[in-house]
């Protein structure tokens, strides 16, 4: 594939995903929810992203208010700069009433394909794209069985269940888009426990609770995400559970995420969290290293780019907590591959996530190189700083003297104490020693090179 020497293309929805991602961080939830979740991006040419706005008011108050925040947000996402344009398009998602917004997120197959962006379905999450792993497959299976016959299966509800970014929103989803696609007729709703609220609670104020309640009730498969939200709110708990009973009682598929096992729902009505258990009950777990690597590839996969096995597992071994900081860490690398118009590489790469990595390692350190090296030899690292003169530990000592020498900043005389307190005439003479073999011993210069690739992809 070409992508290994050329730059790639990255989508505008995937960095626009991206600031969004940080702008929902950053600002009070109404005011993201208002003013950039009506947002679309249309196009980016490497330095400008260009955003849709419903209307020119969208337009004046977000560059009035909110410019700043867009601007910082967009420049972290790609770590450099990029300009920002908007496109004044009246819309497809004006705000609309609560009986039609509701009514919206009911979709069925004739309109699940170009009306999506006026359901909460996102298309995008489907079982397809859902990279199974250790970490998810029990959820998984769970959720295509009720995909596959909602309703007919034991597991009602389902109850799926993981800290922040694993993917319950994705694999509830998928389940949504599964059940149009198969059947057209099928009643879909997705609903997050917030929208849930914030709709009841406005369906109370504008007298119209019992449409509220009728429109919960038709359908045949509820999907309502983020059920932890409910926590302390009695009322809306009250009127979640009699529709939780009505559709139940009619053997419609319920499906619901939290970020915390049910018995953790602290400030929930007992009778509730008995029947978020009737069910199953599955958690989604942090992905293993492995599936991490999996993951990568086929997000990259998806995004037609060719990720070097070296750059995935650089971000594999520092990007750790989530699945969605593994889709940042990808998004931004691409970003700054087609912003600097480079090809992708570890160096690239390292740069480009250094902001998302936890308690990041500052640089290649003499110690990490002894400790690798050994490792790697088959000796530890404490023998590579010993005075020993065994040959295979002066072997393996003086390649990691060379690779301090040429990967870290220190001088001939730091190295050299480190190893022993060796003085610098010793530093050279290893250096030297391990140059020549590399010149002259193929086998022995790949050797090295694979260290080295190591060292880098451990360090960030
Ligand atoms: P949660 O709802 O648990 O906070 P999301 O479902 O929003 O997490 O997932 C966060 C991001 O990670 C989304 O972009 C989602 O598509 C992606 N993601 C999560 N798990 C997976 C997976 N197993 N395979 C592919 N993408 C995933
Ligand atoms: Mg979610």
């Amino acid at each position: 594939m070409s992508n290994h020497t050329k730059s790639v293309e990255v989508t505008p929805e995937s960095i626009w995903n991206c600031i969004v991602d940080r702008l929902e961080r950053e600002l009070p939830r109404q005011t993201f929810l208002t003013w950039f979740k009506p947002l679309e991006a249309v196009s980016f040419d490497g330095r400008r992203l260009t955003l849709r706005v419903p209307s020119r008011f969208y337009y004046d108050w977000i560059e009035g208010h909110y410019s700043q925040n867009v601007r910082d947000a967009a420049d972290e996402t790609v770590g450099g700069h990029i300009d920002i344009a908007y496109v004044v398009e009246p819309n497809r998602r004006s705000p609309i009433s609560l009986e039609e917004s509701t009514a919206a997120t009911i979709i069925n197959k004739k309109s699940s394909r170009k009306d999506y962006t006026d359901s909460r379905l996102n298309p995008r999450y489907t079982f397809d794209s859902f990279v199974e792993g250790d970490c998810n497959r029990f959820a998984r299976a769970a959720a295509l069985a009720i995909a596959e016959s909602p309703g007919m299966t034991p597991y009602n509800p389902l109850l799926i269940y993981g800290g922040a970014g694993l993917g319950k929103t994705h694999l509830i989803q998928a389940i949504g888009n599964l059940v149009t696609e198969k059947s057209s007729n099928s009643r879909v709703l997705y609903v997050t426990s917030e929208q849930f609220t914030s709709d009841f609670v406005e369906a109370i104020r504008s007298g119209r609770s019992e449409s509220f309640s009728r429109l919960y009730r038709t359908v045949d498969v509820l999907l309502l995400d983020d059920v932890h939200f409910f926590m302390a709110k009695n009322k809306t708990q009250e009127e979640f559970f009699h529709t939780f009973n009505a559709l139940h009682h009619t053997g419609k598929q319920l499906v619901f995420s939290s970020d915390c096992p049910p018995r953790e729902l602290d400030g929930f009505d007992k009778r509730l969290v008995s029947r978020l258990q009737w069910g199953l009950v599955a958690e989604l777990l942090t992905p293993d290293f492995e599936t991490r690597l999996a993951i990568l590839e086929r997000l990259s996969e998806m995004e037609r780019v060719a990720l070097p096995g070296e750059v995935a597992q650089l971000i594999a071994t520092h990007i750790k907590d989530n699945v969605r900081t593994l889709r940042s860490a990808l998004i931004h690398i691409l970003a700054q591959s087609s912003l600097l118009n480079r090809k992708i590489s570890v160096e690239l790469a390292r740069k480009a996530i250094k902001g998302l990595v936890k308690n990041p390692l500052q640089g290649v350190s003499i110690e990490r190189i002894q400790e690798i090296t050994a490792e790697e030899l088959g000796i530890t690292g404490d023998l590579i700083r010993s005075k020993t003169r065994k040959k295979a530990v002066s072997e393996a000592r003086q390649i990691a003297i060379y690779l301090c020498t040429e990967m870290t900043k220190s001088t001939l005389k730091a190295i050299g104490l480190q190893f022993g307190g060796r003085n610098h005439a010793t530093v050279i003479h290893s250096r030297n020693l391990v140059k020549e073999k590399m010149k002259k011993d193929g086998k022995f210069a790949e050797t090295i090179e694979d260290l080295k690739r190591r060292i880098e992809i451990t360090s960030i």
